[in-house]
């Protein structure tokens, strides 16, 4: 069936919807949108200017779109070629946004959503076990399977099924953790035949619906320890005795597998971190944030400061910071410039700490080089093993000198991707893919 609706596609100039809402939507007021949301495989966006779609899809995504759906509040949907889309443009007209095209077919009033599926295929479902990923499920071709075309070719009509849900088996745990675009995670209870179904309303949340998130990742058995807790640890440790958290920007625990392997973290302190899920999105500020307060980060919301609950430490409390302050904190945050090439400034961190650390009660310093050059070089490059072990080397002398709890961990790993502009691979973090969404863990109590 999959097949055939590509070749169609690929014959077919396009494949439109004159039906109306045939399909249990009827009759319910809809909350008027202003704008249109992109689902792209990284995030969505909100486009509600006037705008030829394919420039608009164009300036959205880099990599190459390979077919697009496009859904309105009443369930109407079409799938467009990529190679075609440049018939169509975006109009709006008051409230009210029309896709027309110059081929006078039947216009999508009020759309709500398009849904674009890139060579990547990275916007979906994971499923996940332990520290591996076991299946991923596309949104994209989710949706596609639950659009219905009529018997009549002819009339290029298509529509989205009621209740589009995505139903995962062989789960071999009676509970699973769901992960939420908003961060939050959920226990979920496995039927006994090892099935769990998802709904539509966790799949493709509506936009009216502010409490309804989006599920990304399915969770078989997942680490028990979670960057959800990092907070509680380092602050109930700060409170009874000196306390430093090392916190290694971008070492994912699939990153620190690997560097393993190849002997680029003998330089560590004898003790293998543990893998740590991370906050969903697995990038920085996120994390951070979850770490300095033990809150998810809401942007709409006033901003905690870091460590406030150890704001009695007072002088004897530190931030060692790389270019900028990331987040507020009534802690001195001392900041550090990066080489001319803007990659390198870890070794100017640890010789921070190395001369603050006898002064202090309570440090937090921010390593970021694994981080800066994965994105540069990829995950996998030889910059980024010579750099973990670098950073296994400052650990040594940091866990040597210190007299106190020393917690090591990370806020994410990356993956690999090709960049076309550049023509070579460079790393990312952004996805519920096991090398982003688990971090590592370490506490060494002396
Ligand atoms: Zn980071
Ligand atoms: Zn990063």
């Amino acid at each position: 069936m999959y097949s055939k609706i590509t070749n169609l596609l690929s014959i077919t100039f396009l494949l439109l919807i004159g039906f109306l809402s045939l399909i249990g939507c009827g009759g319910e007021s809809h909350e008027k949108v202003e704008g249109i949301r992109i689902h792209g495989h990284q995030s969505s966006f909100m486009v509600d200017d006037e705008g030829n779609l394919d420039q608009v899809l164009t300036g959205l995504f880099k990599e190459k779109l390979l077919e697009v759906v496009v859904q309105n509040d009443l369930r109407e949907c079409i799938i467009i070629d990529r190679n075609i889309l440049e018939f169509y443009s975006i109009e709006k007209k008051s409230s009210e946004i029309a896709l027309n095209n110059s081929l006078d077919k039947p216009s999508l009033a009020n759309i709500t959503d398009i849904y674009v599926s890139s060579g990547r295929k990275d916007f979906g479902v994971y499923h996940l076990d332990h520290t591996d990923q076991k299946r991923f499920f596309s949104k994209y071709e989710l949706l596609k399977r639950h659009i219905s075309f009529p018997n009549h070719r002819e009339e290029k009509a298509a529509f989205l099924r009621p209740d589009v849900k995505l139903t995962i088996k062989n789960i071999n745990s009676n509970k699973v953790t769901l992960i939420f675009d908003s961060g939050e995670i959920a226990s979920e209870k496995v039927s006994s035949s090892g099935t769990l179904t998802i709904p539509e309303r966790l799949l493709f949340p509506k936009f009216a619906d502010n409490d309804t998130h989006a599920v990304k990742a399915v969770w078989e058995n997942p680490p028990e320890r979670t960057a959800f807790e990092v907070h509680s640890l380092i602050t109930e440790s700060a409170k009874q005795a000196p306390t430093l958290a090392v916190f290694l920007d971008g070492l994912g625990y699939k990153l620190w597998s690997h560097a393993k392997s190849k002997g680029y973290t003998n330089s560590f302190p004898n003790i293998d971190p543990e893998p740590m899920m991370v906050a969903y999105p697995p990038k920085t500020i996120y994390n951070y944030y979850l770490f300095g307060t033990g809150n998810l980060l809401n942007e709409q919301e006033p901003q905690d400061k870091l460590f406030s609950s150890l704001s009695f430490l007072q002088d004897d409390g530190l931030i060692i910071e790389g270019s900028m302050q990331i987040h507020e904190s009534s802690f001195k945050q001392i900041l550090h410039a990066p080489d001319q090439w803007g990659d390198k400034v870890d070794d100017q961190i640890f010789n921070t700490l190395i001369n603050e650390m006898d002064r202090k009660d309570f440090v937090f310093a921010h390593f970021h080089d694994i981080d800066n050059t994965a994105h540069r070089h990829g995950p996998y490059s030889s910059e980024v093993m010579n750099v973990i072990k670098q950073t296994g080397e400052y650990l040594s002398i940091i866990n040597q000198r210190w007299e106190g709890n020393l917690f090591v961990f990370s806020d994410h790993g990356l993956h690999e991707y090709y960049d076309p502009d550049i023509e070579s691979f460079s790393g990312i973090h952004y996805t519920a893919k096991p090398e982003d969404i688990i971090g590592i863990f370490i506490v060494f109590t002396n």
